[in-house]
């Protein structure tokens, strides 16, 4: 089998107007670098004609795979498909709507050379996105890096290059919620980045609204801390501690003082907010759970419905 030097994986969900436009730009980069390559579509449940377009790129270059899975799995899981049946040395995980300029591929390409495992893309500013998606996406990393134990770098996304060793490594971590840069990080190997600008959305509109981005936190969080769990015991604790004190207080008025038809108020406050205190930490207990029995269940992350891939299309006749 031929050796691939490079793979690059590029999701797609809704993608039509851009997919030949990054096509273009992903060939001059593996053109100017000369290497053998292979370029990895998922198309991740479109509803639109983007898998029409992957085809026929199919089509002209036998260098072009694709999957088709059977539904939209969402970014995370499409980009673990690509990396299940990428071939390459290196791999490249890039989005399709040029956010992430390809171009920059060549200096990832280049410095992972130097004897790097990952080199990722730090984006310096971010045009062209909402001020409640900036806002919302700064908070979020300044909040995980607080509370995770591990070190994922701020300000990037999944745009990057990683190398088979760290491929294989994640292959070895099959759960169900991918939050990738974070799997990344705790990895370990060597890691460094290069910094760019992040550009406009070239067509479309976002694949990830704020419900995605929401559940996306929610499993960086959840994998990779458990400080809400800690936090829900921490109030707990101080919460007791109080209750405790109200308690021996109501018992002196009571006993001492005499003095106890009052209070209907107060009894109604320290109910009220224990029985809050306490859907609170069950909540987040729930949250864990959720997840737990998520990985129990064993289903697998992703059905493939097509590809023009040899393997992936007898295993799915042998179905
Ligand atoms: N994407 C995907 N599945 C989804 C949502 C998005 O495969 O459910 C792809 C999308 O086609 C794009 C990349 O993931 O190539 C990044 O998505 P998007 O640009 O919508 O996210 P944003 O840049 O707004 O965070
Ligand atoms: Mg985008």
């Amino acid at each position: 089998m031929n050796k691939i030097d490079l793979s690059i994986i590029i999701p797609i969900y809704n993608e039509e107007k851009n997919i030949s436009v990054v096509y273009n730009r992903l060939i001059q980069v593996v053109e100017h670098l000369a290497i053998p390559y292979e370029l990895i579509f998922i198309n991740d449940g479109s509803v639109d004609n983007s898998l029409e377009f992957i085809k026929d790129l199919t089509n002209q270059n036998k260098n072009v795979k694709f999957i088709d899975l059977s539904r939209n799995f969402g970014h995370q899981v499409a980009v673990s498909a690509g990396l299940d049946i990428s071939k390459g040395e290196a791999t490249v995980i890039i989005d399709a709507d040029l956010q992430d300029p390809p171009e920059l591929i060549i200096d990832l390409y280049n410095k992972m050379k130097e004897g790097y495992n990952v080199v990722y893309a730090r984006r310096k500013i971010r045009k062209g996105e909402s001020f409640m998606k900036k806002i919302t996406a700064k908070v979020f990393y300044r909040i995980m890096d607080k509370i995770t134990s591990i070190p994922i770098p701020r300000d990037t996304g999944d745009f990057r290059i990683i190398d088979r060793k760290i491929i294989n490594t994640l292959k070895r971590m099959p759960e169900q919620q991918k939050y990738l840069r974070g799997q990344i990080a705790w990895v370990g190997f060597k890691q460094t980045f290069v910094e760019y600008d992040r550009d406009v959305r070239y067509a479309g509109k976002t694949g990830y609204t704020y419900s995605k981005m929401l559940q996306f936190a929610f499993d960086g969080i959840t994998s990779f801390s458990n400080f809400p769990l800690k936090f829900a015991s921490i109030t707990g604790f101080v919460v007791s501690g109080i209750s405790f004190i109200l308690i021996l207080f109501a018992l002196y008025e009571k006993l001492v003082l005499h003095n106890t038809v009052r209070g209907w108020t107060s009894l109604m406050l320290v109910v009220l907010f224990i029985g809050g205190i306490q859907l609170l930490s069950i909540g987040i207990i729930g949250e864990y759970i959720g997840r737990i029995s998520a990985n129990i269940r064993n289903r697998p992350l992703y059905i493939i419905n097509e590809s023009n891939i040899e393997e992936i299309k007898n295993k799915n006749t042998e179905q």
